[in-house]
Parts: C-alpha cells; structure tokens; sequence
C-alpha cells in the first residue's frame, strides 16, 4: 500500500511512526475541527523506498496527483493555474522532532506566469514577487544546491531581484529553474527525502541516539500567509513555559511576516501577550488561540508547542506537538499535570527522561556572591541554568576546545544547524539576534544548555574575533559567564554551587522510589563521593575501587616499595605501612555511609600500572625509595606485559600474593570495628575481581574468612559480612553456578565483561566503534549500553545459573551500561541491584522507576 494520507484521514495503528510528528498533528488538528490549512502527508516508509530504490514506490505519483486533486477542490484554488493558484509548502516531518535539521520548501508551484496571477487576484503585487522572490531562494537552495549565502548578495529591486536570482541558478546549476510546478513538486519532495541524509540530520540523530532507518515524512500542505499586510503575521507559542514549566501561556509572533522570520531569529519577536493589547483583528485571534491552547492541552495531556498563521485577520494552525522542554520544566510539567488531575503519577514518571534529570544537578551561581556590578547586558532567559566558560566564536573552536577540557561560550550572532555540534561541545550559548524560539533557544533547551538569546547590546565580528557588549570589548579565550534564568551576560567567572534535590525535581524522586524495585547503589571510593551519591539517594555503594586509594600521594611510594619487594617478607613491610591509610579510607567511606551497604573489591590492575615509566618520574621514585634507577626499569621492564588487562590482574594478584589481599581485608575489617564502635552499623561486602574459575573464589575466599574471622576474634567484635565474587569474564558466565557454590553475591562487571564477550579492547574501541554506531551496526556503544544479543545473553545464563545454587543471591550491576534501556533489561532479567557513579543516581533511580511500571 502506497504510503500517503490526506490529512484528517489516518487510521492507522502506529501514527507516529507512520506520518512523523508533524504529520500527526496536522492529523490530529484536522479530525478535531482546528482551522488546519488542506495537506497530505507522505509517510516515511516511501523516503526509505526513495532512499533504497532511488525512485519513487510504484502508486506515489498518482496518489500524490489525487491527494493534489483533494487540496484544490478544498481550497477553490488550482495547483498550476496562473489566474488563481494553489501553492504548497513541503515539509520534512520525522517521527522525533529534528529542529531544523532537514528541509522545507514553500510557496511552491510559483512560476513566471503564476506570481502574475497572484498578483493580480491579491491586488497586493509586491507581495507576490516577494513571495516568488523567497520561493526561488528557497527552492534554488534546498531542491538546486545553490549556496543561500549566494542569494543575500544579489539585492535590488524585487523583479530585479527575481531575475538575478533565476540567473543565479542556472550559473550555479547550468539548469533552468523549473516553471512547471508539477516537476517542481517532485523535485521538492525528492529534495526533502534527501534531506533525511544531510550531515547534519546524521550528527543530530547520533546525538539523541535516533534511527538512520527511520526516514522522514513529507507534508504537503496549502500555504497560506502571515506576510499580506499588518493584519497578518505568524508565531510560535507553548501552553507552558518551556523553560521553567510555568503554565502560562507562552509564545511569540511578528505581524506581517514568514514563519522562517520567527525561527531563525532574524527580527526579534513580540511576546504573544502583547497580541492582545493591539487593534484589528487581533484581540480576537488571541482569544481564539487561547481556547486551541486548551483544546490542544486537553489533547495531548502534555505541554504542547505549536505553530500558528494569521493570514488577513483568520488564524490557521501549522504544527502542534508535545514540546521539548528543560529538565526544570520537565519535573515541574509532570507534577502539575498530577496536581491538576491530569495524568497519573506512572504517567508522570514515564514522561521524565532519565538523561535529562542531570540537567537539574548542573551547577548553579552561588546566590552568596553578588556579580551585580559585573553584568555586562541582559538578553532572553532562554535556557536555564549557569555556564562560565572562555568565548569562541566559531562552533569548530567549541569542538576543539572541548577536546582539551576547556568549557566554552559559544558566542554567534545567531545559531544554524551547521552550529549544532559547537553547541553540543560548548556549555553554553551566547546570541545577538533571535527570540526564544530560535533556533539557538530551542536546541539549547533541547540539549539542556544553558543560553542566552537575543542579546542586542552585544556585537560579534566574527572576522576580526572580537565581541563588544556592555561597552567593552572581548576576545577569543576570554572568560565570560551566563545566567540562562535571568539572561544576564556578566563579565569574567562567576562561583557556582552544586544543587540540592528539592521542590519538583524531590517529589519525583520519591515517587521513583514508590515504584522501582531496584536498588541504587554508587561506584564510589571516597568519602566526598559517598556523601554527594547519598545526597542523591544512594542505597549503599555497590562498587568501592580500592586501587584508586593506592594512587593517593601517601600511599603510592608504600605500594611501590612492595611491588619492588624480592620476597613476602619484604612485600609484607611494605603492606604494613600501607594497612593503617587504607583503614582510614574505608572509615571516611563506612561513616559517609550512615549504615548503607558497601561493596569493597580488591585490588584489580595490573601491578605495573603503579610504577612510573618516564625516566623523570623513575629517577624521582628511585630518589624516594632510596634504591637504583635502574633496578626500578627492570621491574617495569619485567613487569611489563602485551596484553595487560588479560594479564596478571584481578584475582590473580591475590591468588600469587595473598598477602595483598589479606593486607587489605583486614584494614576493612579493623575500620568496620572502628566505625562499629561509634554507632554507625557498617554492612562490609568483599568482591573478588576478574574471577574466570570457580577455585578462584574458593581459595581466595578462604584467604578472606580467615583473616576477617581473625581480626573480629581479636577485637571481640562480629560484625556480618559476606564475601562474593565479579562477574566480567564469559567463562564465570558459563560456569556461574559452580562460582555460586563459594559466592555470597555477583555483581555484573559489564566493562570488562563487555570487553572479554565483543574481543574489543575498551581502551581502543574508539578508534572503530562509532563509526560501528554511525553506520548501524551497534545501536549504541556497547560500553554505554549492555549488547544483549552477546554480553546480556550471558547475563541471562549467569542469573539462572548463579541462583539455581543460591536461590534469591544479591545480584548487581556496576559497569558503566546503566543506560535507560539497559536497566529495563537489567530489570527483567532479575537483578537486585545496579549501581553508577554519584551523578548518575537521579536519573538511574528514575529509569528503575521506569522498567516497573
Ligand atoms: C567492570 O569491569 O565493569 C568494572 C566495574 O570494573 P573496572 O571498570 O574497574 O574494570
Ligand atoms: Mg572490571
């Protein structure tokens, strides 16, 4: 069946994924009796025809040329008549909203003999040349290549301008401007399809993980004009506040111009408020928006953004949808919506984007320290939220500098799709031009960025690389700092403060924790990430790395000296120094705590990791240690291995040198009686490394019992431990209930895990693997997102196996794949735990919340 549908007329069962979003609210908007002008929609199945075929499916044109037939009968007006013409507008529309990243045309169906024609029957001639005018821009650029920069030389008078412009084209292109609108459609459509594979359209669906598969959707629709005079005009509105979540009715318009005015920032747009306080007819069109606001509320049950015209006093709507929104909006949105008797509070929970909670633990200005005196200029609070970065000017420099750990303003007169990967890179947004919702504004709050729009005090030139605002002038590399609630541009750095969980962002954080029935635990191994995790609702630590304590400046000489020792007795002097400072460690650690369980692993790298291996820092060590340089190089040397993370590492470090592990056992077990002894019930779980046998954790195991139960039995203290073994080897996988026979517990270790199932190095595997992710062949980056077919497909095995020996064992997660649609996995395959690093907690507790409902 050929994939089109007159607007109004779907039936279907997957809308979204049939017609895009804009065609299912040009849909949607039409059933419900909302003044849509007549359309089609070409579904995304024929762009993925188009894009595998080349060509068009078998029935596309004549469906198209009878849908053509439709439009004219519903409009009176005739497609490729000069006295009274119909022309359309062609609009890509995928089923997630990709902000002008591939491409329209309007005013299609204008020719030589046409804009004549319209001229005359709108007595309003300049406003059809004009029309002509943009139609061939748009057309000359979108269907024919012509760089659009081109056109903004070519300037004159507009028959002039029209002119120059056909001769541009066919200079650029050696091809005439087509005059027949028929071929012109044609040409649009194929021109929209294609868009679907611009560069940008692929950078913005790897960014927000969305299909190459997918295609686009084409709306063909009658066009009707906000630029006919003053009582005309077009706009952009939301029925909240897209920033704060605030309801108000929000939104902007300009009287007497295009929706691509409003849009790409060019004139700076009224707030729709002031529409009521005008004359004419525009008293009554705010009314009549106001009531479609309601109505498009109660349909939607969501914020909704929408598009609208007013041609010659009538309203028309062009595009509603649910509307992209901050991670401060997206909380607030969600609880009123319950409040008011909207939504469920499941509803609400699955209407929050895990990835975008982080938005809310940004830093903010702390509101001690006043930089009231040091505000350069105020434009639009476009997107919330505090950034201080160096100026760039360009979005290559964005990139660049992100690659050097420097945070950046990206600083533009106004932002295009070309900027979207500067804007991606940089932390915040800085623009001249545009209100707030162009399209630096909305991609910023699409991206959770903090930006500023529309600043008009401040001028960029870009050529010189300098930036005047607030009477003084910066350069590139100069710091700058942004208030996106406010709009304030404030000179130099302004001190941020870390934010608490409180208001709407606490309220769904509670309700997360009524409906998840996993518990969250943190990678954590200091006390300072122990408390920021359970200020963020950690139920313990699940993963407590503790060589990370062995690079501390006081200890890492200590361990050291023992790698270099030549025999157990010299390694046990030097463990014996290192045994009082990691007790101290796990003491801070217990008591940030508070009581919550924590699972300490042993030591896992391979030993060389701690010797240095340039000649400076060999010398220094030597000098140190008081021994020769070069005995230092030979155990590097020796110690040196070709494939290092399959090498001497993890449990096997303590199955040669037990003495390692009994070292480190018993400063856990003496700063657990320690903590005991103030109060503060501590919960020690001690995890087994790289375990690829079951033996491995039945000696080791032993090794552990034996000194715990030792240390415990001098003190007169029994504190309830438990002892238990990583899974990141296919083999413990395979052998997982042999493994359960020695361990109280598993805990998933997905990075190596990841690693030892795909053979990909994940040290290395950016070199390949996201163009793997470009081109398809992993959906996301395995070590982002757990590889079910392999890595989970064991996962599987090794939950059966593990509790058919140890019914209901503690399982757990800690690798780095704890993405949304990872922990819904993690949840049906029956794991009691997974656990991530401090900031990841919110959102992690939210997707739990998610995979229960
Ligand atoms: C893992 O392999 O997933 C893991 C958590 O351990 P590490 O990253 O320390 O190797
Ligand atoms: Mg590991």
């Amino acid at each position: 069946m050929t994939g089109i549908t007159y607007f109004g007329k779907y039936e279907g069962a997957t809308p979204k994924e049939d017609l895009g979003g804009k065609g299912v609210s040009l849909n949607m908007m039409t059933k419900a009796g909302l003044p849509v002008p007549p359309g089609f929609t070409i579904w995304t199945s024929e762009c993925v025809y188009f894009m595998e075929h080349g060509v068009w499916s078998p029935e596309l044109e004549t469906r198209v040329n009878e849908l053509i037939k439709s439009v004219e009968k519903d409009t009176g007006k005739e497609f490729g008549s000069n006295s009274n013409p119909l022309l359309l507008s062609v609009r890509s529309g995928a089923r997630v909203s990709m902000p002008g990243m591939m491409d329209t045309v309007l005013n299609l169906g204008l020719n030589d003999e046409a804009v004549e024609g319209m001229a005359k029957k709108t007595k309003n001639p300049r406003f059809a040349y004009d029309s002509f005018r943009r139609f061939l821009q748009m057309f000359g650029d979108v269907v024919m290549g012509v760089e659009h920069a081109k056109f903004e030389k070519v300037l004159d008078a507009v028959k002039e301008v029209i002119k120059g412009y056909r001769a541009l084209i066919q200079e650029e292109t050696g091809k005439e401007f087509p005059q027949n609108p028929k071929l012109q459609l044609t040409m649009a459509i194929n021109a929209v399809f294609a868009s679907w594979n611009n560069p940008r359209a692929i950078v913005y669906r790897n960014l927000n993980h969305m299909g190459h598969n997918w295609g686009t959707a084409v709306n063909v629709q009658s066009m009707v004009y906000g630029n006919t005079g003053d009582n005309s005009g077009t706009g952009v509105g939301f029925t909240r506040d897209p920033s704060t979540g605030e309801r108000v009715a929000f939104g902007e318009f300009l009287t007497n111009a295009q929706g691509e005015d409003v849009v790409a920032g060019i004139r700076t747009p009224f707030p729709l408020a002031s529409m009521a306080g005008l004359s004419g007819p525009w008293p009554r069109v705010y009314e009549e928006l106001m009531g479609i606001y309601k109505r498009l509320e109660e349909f939607y049950k969501d914020m909704v953004d929408l598009e609208f015209t007013i041609e010659d006093g009538k309203l028309y709507m062009l595009q509603a949808r649910v509307g992209k929104r901050t991670g401060a909006a997206m909380v607030r949105i969600a609880c009123e919506l319950v409040d008011e008797g909207v939504i469920d509070k499941k509803t609400a929970m699955m209407r929050i984007d895990p990835p975008k909670i982080n938005e809310l633990l940004f830093e903010n200005f702390d509101p001690k320290v006043s930089y009231a005196d040091k505000v350069l200029a105020k434009g639009l609070p476009a997107s919330p939220g505090a950034a201080v970065g160096q100026i760039v000017f360009e979005a290559e420099a964005a990139v660049e500098a992100k690659a050097e750990k420097r945070a950046t303003i990206l600083c533009r007169p106004e932002t295009s799709p070309e900027d979207i990967a500067g804007m991606d890179a940089a932390i915040g947004v800085l623009t001249a031009r545009g209100g707030l919702s162009s399209h630096a504004a909305v991609v910023a709050r699409g991206m959770g960025k903090c930006c500023v729009a529309g600043c008009g005090e401040c001028r960029i030139d870009e050529e010189a690389g300098i930036m005047t605002i607030g009477g003084k002038t910066f350069k590139e590399g100069d710091f700058i700092s942004l208030n996106g609630s406010t709009g304030e541009v404030i000179e130099g750095k302004v001190p941020t403060i870390k934010p608490e969980i409180s208001g709407h962002f606490g309220r769904i954080m509670n309700w997360s924790n009524e409906f998840k029935t996993l518990q969250i635990r943190t990678n954590a191994d200091t006390p300072e990430d122990t408390k920021v995790a359970v200020e963020f609702g950690a139920e313990g630590i699940g993963l407590c790395r503790t060589e990370h304590m062995f690079f501390q400046a006081d200890k890492i000489s200590a361990i050291r000296e023992m790698i270099l020792a030549a025999d157990a007795k010299a390694r046990k002097v030097a463990l014996d120094k290192v045994l009082p400072l990691q007790q101290i460690d796990f003491e801070g650690i217990f008591e940030a705590l508070e009581g919550r369980p924590c699972t300490v692993r042993l030591l896992d790298p391979p030993l060389h990791e701690f010797l240095p291996h340039d000649d400076e820092n060999q010398t220094a060590m030597a000098k140190q240690i008081g021994c020769e340089v070069e005995e230092i190089k030979a155990k590097v040397h020796e110690l040196s291995e070709s494939n290092p993370m399959l090498g001497f590492r993890g449990c096997r470090l303590g199955m040669i040198y037990p003495e390692i592990s009994e070292m480190q056992v018993t400063a856990l077990t003496q700063a657990a009686i320690a903590v005991e002894k103030k109060g503060i019930k501590v919960r020690p779980e001690i995890m087994i490394p790289v375990v690829c046998l079951p033996a491995e954790v039945k000696v080791l195991r032993k090794v552990i019992c034996d000194r715990v139960d030792a240390v415990m039995e001098k003190a007169g203290v029994k504190i309830p431990y438990q002892v238990g073994t990583m899974i990141e080897l296919p083999a413990a996988c395979l052998q997982a209930d042999k493994i359960a026979e020695h361990a109280e517990f598993f805990s998933f270790g997905t990075n190596d895990l990841t690693q030892t199932t795909l053979g990909i190095s994940r040290d290395d595997a950016g070199r390949f693997v996201p163009t793997y992710v470009r081109n398809g062949h992993f959906d996301r980056d395995p070590f982002s997102e757990i590889h079910e077919e392999t890595v989970g497909e064991l996962i599987k095995i090794a939950v059966t196996k593990g509790r058919s020996v140890r019914k209901g064992m503690k399982i757990s997660l800690c690798g780095e794949q704890s993405s949304q649609k990872s922990v819904l996995f993690l949840h049906k395959a029956g794991l009691s735990v997974v656990s991530a690093s401090p900031y990841r907690i919110p959102a992690l507790r939210v997707a739990a919340a998610q995979a229960a409902i």
